[in-house]
């Protein structure tokens, strides 16, 4: 009686590349820093109010620190002249206008929509 034969195969692990750091924009990356984290905490503390809601004379409670100028075109991310303290629905708002803002100090290239207000 012949018996199907036993085939043995070297075992080889799958390759998994480890994907390089340093690809993300680096401006993102300081949000996820403990010091992020510690100072934003510390200047809602001492700016509880949402600004924009406080210009319109509303008191609302911030709930975020946002930066003024948009982190992705702002020359210091840590300069804290630069936060603001908002609440999340005018963070939202402001995130809305912000990319229209990093849009246009992008690329003056795109020419195409001028005048109009998108
Ligand atoms: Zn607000």
């Amino acid at each position: 009686m012949m018996r199907p034969e036993k085939k043995t195969r070297a075992y080889k692990p799958m390759r998994v590349e480890v994907a390089p750091m340093g690809n993300r924009p680096r401006s993102r990356d300081e949000y996820h820093t403990w010091r992020w984290t510690k100072l934003s905490r510390a200047f809602r503390e001492a700016h509880p109010l949402c600004e924009e809601c406080r210009r319109r004379g509303v008191i609302t409670p911030a709930e975020v620190v946002d930066h003024i100028v948009p982190v992705e075109v702002c020359a210091d991310f840590w300069d804290q002249s630069n936060w603001q303290s908002l609440c999340q629905k005018c963070n939202n708002e402001k995130g809305n206008r912000d990319k229209r803002l990093i849009q246009k100090a992008r690329g003056r290239a795109h020419k195409g929509v001028g005048g109009l207000n998108l």
